[in-house]
């Protein structure tokens, strides 16, 4: 069910605890983590600690949730000093979504290639 962990889910595993990550900051209802393998000098992600399977499903279900999440990604930028930085949200395999558990990736560090958008 939406907002229950799932047993499945490498990032619940992280908000109980049974994987350990670098923390970047957390909340009472989030985590900032560094992803394991970064695309730029900064890549942290930023989770909701319930389970939704992607960020618009967070959003139907818990709006003020979902935008906490944005607030905390402009957090972590402020904290590594960085101004100008992209958030991500995949959602679908397809898009390159491979954790299904909703996350934005914040992304910054040095000058951003263009992209799709
Ligand atoms: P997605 O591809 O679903 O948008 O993003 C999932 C991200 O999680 C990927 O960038 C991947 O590198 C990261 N990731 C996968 N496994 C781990 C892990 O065990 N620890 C951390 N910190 N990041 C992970
Ligand atoms: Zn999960």
């Amino acid at each position: 069910m939406a907002g229950e962990p799932q047993s499945d889910c490498l990032f619940c595993k992280i908000v109980a605890g049974e994987i350990p990550t670098t923390v970047v900051r957390k909340t009472e209802d989030t985590i900032a983590f560094r992803d394991i393998h970064p695309q730029a000098p900064t890549h942290v992600l930023v989770i909701p600690r319930v389970h939704y399977p992607n960020a618009a499903a967070l959003a139907a279900a818990e709006p003020a949730l979902a935008a906490e999440l944005l607030t905390e990604a402009g957090e972590v930028a402020a904290g590594e000093g960085i101004a100008d930085y992209r958030m991500i949200f995949n959602t679908g395999a397809g898009a390159g979504q491979t954790v299904f558990h909703a996350h934005v990736h914040v992304l910054g560090g040095e000058p951003l290639r263009e992209g799709l958008v």
